[in-house]
């Protein structure tokens, strides 16, 4: 059975399509079958962060509404085999899709692929939960940044998660800066404690994310050096493998 797991952060911009987008790229790599959907269904973007902008023709309201079959409905990397995505629709999600559509689309999933990485939209709202299915989901990642505003959003983020019955909540700290955090005399540690929400990985501020995105290069595929090989330690957590952390290295 296939794992569902989503990606949040509450304040938008702490890199949750990034990372998405990351992630799955690395689990495919490392040979899972992996799907990575777009739940934002008002900013949706994760199709520029996988490479895949002309993959978007089928959404998840068609696998909802049971007009396509999820894998009719999925498009599969042209660059990363094993990686597979499905589009957010341009539209918001109607009122009539709800918690069963969501939970027979995750069995769907489950059934198909060994991961299921979801990009939850910002904010706590409807497509937020539905993005959970209400619960249904077996893991959720949450991204943020050192900052405050981050750090306030992702603690909101978590409760929100744990009251839909999900205790199995990791935490990406990225875009970090070390001479930021040592200017203010903080540590990862210190972000961790804040949010009260166990380490799956810290990803440096690094600008090969902004030269892959814009050269249509996948980041794993672009350089393996910085934040590609911390996705890829994310991604071999995720699978099980005992790869240890490297805060206190970096700080
Ligand atoms: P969100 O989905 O949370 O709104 P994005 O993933 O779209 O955030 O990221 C916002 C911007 O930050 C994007 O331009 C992305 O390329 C950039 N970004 C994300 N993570 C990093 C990082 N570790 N280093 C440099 N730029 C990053
Ligand atoms: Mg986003």
């Amino acid at each position: 059975m296939g794992k569902i797991i989503v990606v949040a952060s509450g304040k938008g911009g702490t890199g949750k399509t990034t990372a998405a987008a990351a992630i799955s790229s690395c689990l495919a790599v490392l040979e899972h079958k992996t799907l990575c959907i777009d739940f934002d269904t008002e900013l949706r973007n994760l199709d520029l962060a996988l490479c895949m902008t002309d993959f978007t023709v089928m959404d998840i309201l068609d696998v909802l509404s049971g007009r396509v079959d999820l894998m009719a409905a999925c498009s599969e990397s042209p660059k990363i085999p094993n990686l597979f995505f499905l589009s957010a629709p341009a539209v918001c999600i109607p009122d009539d899709i709800g918690k069963p559509e969501i939970k027979a689309f995750f069995d769907e999933i489950r059934n198909n692929f060994d991961y299921c990485i979801i990009d939850a939209p910002a904010g706590v709202g409807k497509g937020f939960h539905l993005a959970y299915g209400d619960g249904e989901a077996d893991m959720s990642i949450i991204v943020a940044t050192g900052d405050l505003p981050s750090m306030r959003d992702a603690i909101h983020v978590a409760d929100t998660i744990r009251e839909m019955g999900i205790y199995d909540i990791r935490l990406v700290v990225n875009r970090v800066r070390p001479r930021n955090y040592k200017r203010i005399k903080t540590t990862i540690d210190d972000v961790i404690d804040t949010i009260g929400v166990q380490l799956l990985g810290v990803v440096p501020e690094d600008r090969n994310i902004f030269l892959a995105l814009h050269e249509n290069i996948p980041l794993v595929l672009y350089k393996k050096r910085h934040a590609a090989y911390d996705f890829l330690d994310i991604a071999r957590r995720i699978a099980g493998d005992d790869i240890p952390l490297k805060q206190s290295k970096r700080l």
